[in-house]
């Protein structure tokens, strides 16, 4: 509980905050998917890994699984092309392919990050290249030249699984282009004219195949920010359906809700629960003499005094008009008693000040009543908390009654 009072009304963006921030995201990322590169904003970049984690990981185990087995099947080829080193190739593939399974398998079971999922193809392609252009290098078959062209399917197959950081991969695709260039260079025997040929081919396919992964992880950006936006706008209106909007504390329906829940769970593990009603002493005049704008000022002013008041645990919640209501949970009467003549004794001492001169000064009465499981369910609980307001009110006011129920 905090004792310490403000009339500043900059203390009321507390209950604010939480719509104040769904907005201020929705905004950033309404902008992220106006811009061409559709950005994930820094501070939602742990969700995107945390939304590609659940999406691609299942994937990006299979595109490597698969990618083993074609490199492996590509040792067929090796065998009849270039047949020379056909045993060795299959030989070193077979071992590599069994190696490297193990290896992504462990990775994929304990690594977290997504963003290093992503990337483990790529850069596990550069070995496999390094692997073939190695055994080329050791044939003398005619075909070995025509045959080196086959080697663009190492930066299809790097990129092609990229799926959640594109710059990442730029490295790695570098990394596959110079090894492939180095390998043609010294499989045809260091011809710069074999090396001139082979990039025409190879560099449109490369830029095709770093197309893939840009497109992907834009697509997969795009589908996290709608996704967004989605809970976003949930959350927003969930928020919306719950609060009270001039004082931004529960309204009187999520209130009943809560209450009706803590009421069921007070008769199994039998709780204390107590029940107080707050009620501006003469509003109507505070109205009729400062104008709706002051009265709703103070309506927020006295939220936030109840609020400061309570604990977190207890529901409070404007119910209608001037009227607050608050369920103290795990509460005693006598508590109770304490923290309702609390309430009243700091709304009486803490006016509300209109300027440097002028204040209003102002009163609230309150009833209460105790739950009891016998004879009460939420409504006929409020009413006897209205009885006793009532009482209240006829007594001359700024005051806390309780209701006596009947034993
Ligand atoms: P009592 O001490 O008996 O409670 O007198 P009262 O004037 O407070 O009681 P009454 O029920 O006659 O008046 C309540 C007033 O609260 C009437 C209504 O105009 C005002 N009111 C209800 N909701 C709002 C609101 O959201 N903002 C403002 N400024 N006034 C409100
Ligand atoms: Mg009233
Ligand atoms: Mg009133």
């Amino acid at each position: 509980m905090n004792n310490k009072l403000s009339t500043d009304t900059s203390n009321f963006e507390i209950y604010t905050d939480n719509l104040d921030s769904i907005s201020r995201n929705r905004d950033l990322i309404r902008q992220s998917l106006i811009g061409f590169l559709s950005p994930i904003p820094k501070e939602l970049w742990q969700d995107y890994l945390d939304f590609q984690k659940k999406r691609q990981r299942r994937f990006l185990y299979q595109i490597n699984m698969l990618a083993l087995l074609a490199y492996f099947l590509f040792g067929i080829a090796d065998y009849y092309v270039v047949p020379d080193i056909g045993m060795l190739s299959l030989t070193v593939r077979f071992f590599s392919v069994i190696l490297f399974t193990l290896i992504a398998h462990g990775f994929f079971q304990y690594c977290q990050r997504i963003e290093w999922l992503d990337l483990y193809l790529p850069y596990t392609t550069i070995i496999a290249t390094i692997i073939w252009f190695a055994l080329l290098s050791q044939s003398s078959s005619r075909d070995v030249l025509t045959f080196q062209y086959g080697s663009v399917i190492f930066i299809v197959l790097a990129n092609i699984g990229v799926q959640v950081r594109f710059l990442s991969s730029i490295i790695p695709s570098l990394l596959i282009a110079l090894c492939t260039c180095i390998g043609v260079y010294i499989v045809s025997g260091y011809s710069m004219h074999e090396l001139f040929i082979f990039s025409f081919a190879y560099f449109p396919i490369a830029c095709f195949s770093l197309y893939i992964g840009w497109n992907s992880t834009l697509k997969n950006r795009q589908n996290f920010l709608h996704s967004k936006l989605d809970e976003n706008s949930r959350k927003a209106l969930n928020q919306m359906a719950h609060t009270d909007a001039l004082t931004s504390l529960h309204n009187r329906r999520y209130f009943e809700q809560l209450a009706t829940e803590h009421i069921a769970r007070s008769r199994q593990a039998s709780y204390p629960l107590c029940l107080l009603l707050l009620d501006v002493d003469h509003f109507k005049k505070i109205n009729d003499t400062y104008g709706h704008d002051i009265g709703d000022e103070i309506l927020k002013m006295m939220g936030k005094i109840a609020k400061d008041q309570i604990r977190d645990h207890d529901l409070l919640a404007r119910f209608g008009g001037e009227e607050f209501i608050i369920l103290l949970t795990d509460t005693h009467i006598k508590q109770a008693q304490a923290i309702a003549d609390r309430i009243c004794d700091v709304i009486s001492k803490t006016p509300y000040r209109l300027d440097a001169e002028r204040q209003i000064n102002f009163t609230i009465s309150i009833g209460f009543a105790r739950f009891l499981p016998h004879c009460h369910d939420l409504r006929t609980l409020i009413k006897s908390a209205d009885l006793a307001l009532y009482t209240a009110k006829q007594q001359g006011r700024n005051r806390v009654v309780m209701h006596h129920n009947p034993t």
